[in-house]
């Protein structure tokens, strides 16, 4: 059989620890045999990012504004252990927060649904995507505790130098505090933008919701650019898709979605989204199924697992003891970077073969094949549970 041959290279953003090494296995045992892999390789390794003053990972977001697709391995954030474990010269920032501010994107989660893990909200039986607006409001707010006797105000200076005042509270008889909190409307553009063009992408419909009965300025602007963006950009394109953008209240979108089959992308508020994509994630079982996808406004996307690089794995693997790591979300992430590339550059087959390792993937699993995380929780009778490698060589057989 001839492998299957891509035009533009993947983007391919390898990461640290447990992950690094499931990264090479997925190439190895599902991917190099199949397809004549065509990638633009950055190390975004804790070492690499330290000896190149973290240029590496700005350099790998850049190729992805360039090429459009990119696959990341789940990385390192550096706290104060790791700079002593990596004698680091600096304390390095996210990866996954510079990239996503170069491409200015917005991150949609969702659950991989296998038989025999089952949701624990039951109706959930179709995959539910949250997408966090990932800039400002309380992540970027200025807070401070007022004493007895002031007063706090709202002062807006304009490019004259003349201020506006709005009281917002006389703290006469109390102590209490106060919070500065913002956004701004290219930001939100951006975020509308983004979740349109996936709900487009992935044809499931889009719900918004804000507190905008309450919030009659800040949340309103939310609910208005979106409103606006939909009208003149999208509706024509979601009408014939036959998909539906759908507003509402913020308290109602939670009521709703508990009593819905899932199946749609819920945009969310930064603060409504951090909150959601972990109760959606643990509702659905497993961190180990759960895919992630970045999605900047002009249609760059960069696919990656949901969870960090597994250190306590790592770790017992280092001691040489077996490890039964899930890499599952890890597949996904290389399925949706090839499905999207074959997309984009009308390779057929590169598509195809994502579709396939997808389906040989869930069918090791509901075969009974899964690893510890899943092995815990299956429902399934005839289950068994095998390592991380294992794992892998189980689906590349059926493949
Ligand atoms: P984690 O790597 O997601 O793992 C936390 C725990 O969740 C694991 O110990 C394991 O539980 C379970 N788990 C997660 N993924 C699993 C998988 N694929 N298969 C089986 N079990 C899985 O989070 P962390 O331990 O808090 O963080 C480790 C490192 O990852 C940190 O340095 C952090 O900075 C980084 N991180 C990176 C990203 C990213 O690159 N996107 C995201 C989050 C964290 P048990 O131990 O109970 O088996
Ligand atoms: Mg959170």
């Amino acid at each position: 059989m001839s492998k299957i041959q891509m035009k533009t290279p993947l983007v391919e953003m390898d990461g640290d620890e447990m992950t690094r090494i499931i990264w090479q296995l997925i190439k190895d045992e599902l991917i190099h045999p199949f397809v004549d892999l065509k990638s633009e390789y950055y190390d975004l390794g804790l070492e690499r990012r330290d000896s190149t003053n973290d240029q590496i990972t700005v350099d790998s977001a850049n190729a992805t504004k360039k090429y459009g697709v990119a696959v990341k391995c789940a990385t390192i954030t550096p706290n104060a252990q790791r700079m002593t474990e990596y004698k680091l010269k600096e304390m390095w920032r996210s990866p996954n927060g510079t990239i996503r501010a170069i491409l200015d994107g917005t991150v949609f989660r969702a659950p991989i649904i296998v038989k025999g893990v089952e949701s624990l909200v039951p109706g959930w039986t179709k995959p539910l995507t949250i997408a966090r607006h990932a800039y400002g409001d309380m992540y970027r707010n200025v807070e401070a505790v007022v004493p007895t006797g002031a007063k706090a105000e709202l002062v807006i200076t304009d490019k004259d130098g003349k201020e506006t005042r709005r009281l917002i509270h006389e703290f006469s008889d109390t102590d209490g505090v106060i919070q500065g909190i913002h956004n701004t409307d290219k930001s939100i553009k951006s975020f509308a933008r983004s979740c349109f063009k996936f709900a487009l992408d992935t044809k499931q419909g889009l719900t918004f919701a804000t507190k905008d009965t309450i919030s009659k300025t800040y949340d309103h602007r939310f609910k208005d650019i979106f409103e606006d963006i939909y009208n003149k950009e999208y509706r024509s394109k979601f009408e014939a898709a036959g998909i539906e953008y759908f507003y509402t209240l913020i308290d109602d979108a939670a009521a709703r979605v508990v009593r819905n089959n899932g199946g749609y992308i819920w945009a969310c508020k930064n603060y409504d989204g951090d909150v959601m994509s972990d109760l959606v994630a643990s509702a659905f079982g497993s961190l180990g199924m759960m895919t992630s996808v970045l999605v900047s406004p002009d249609g760059a996307y960069e696919y990656e697992a949901a969870h960090g690089t597994v250190t306590r794995h790592y770790y017992n693997h280092l001691k040489g003891q077996e490890t039964s790591t899930n890499s599952v979300a890890t597949i996904f992430a290389w399925t949706g970077a090839l499905n999207k590339r074959g997309e984009l550059d009308s390779i057929h087959e590169l598509s195809e073969f994502a579709k396939r390792l997808e389906k040989a993937t869930i069918s090791t699993i509901e075969d009974g094949v899964m690893t510890g995380d899943l092995f815990a929780i299956s429902t399934l009778e005839n289950k068994r549970k095998v390592n991380t490698q294992e794992f892998i060589k189980e689906i590349a057989k059926r493949l």
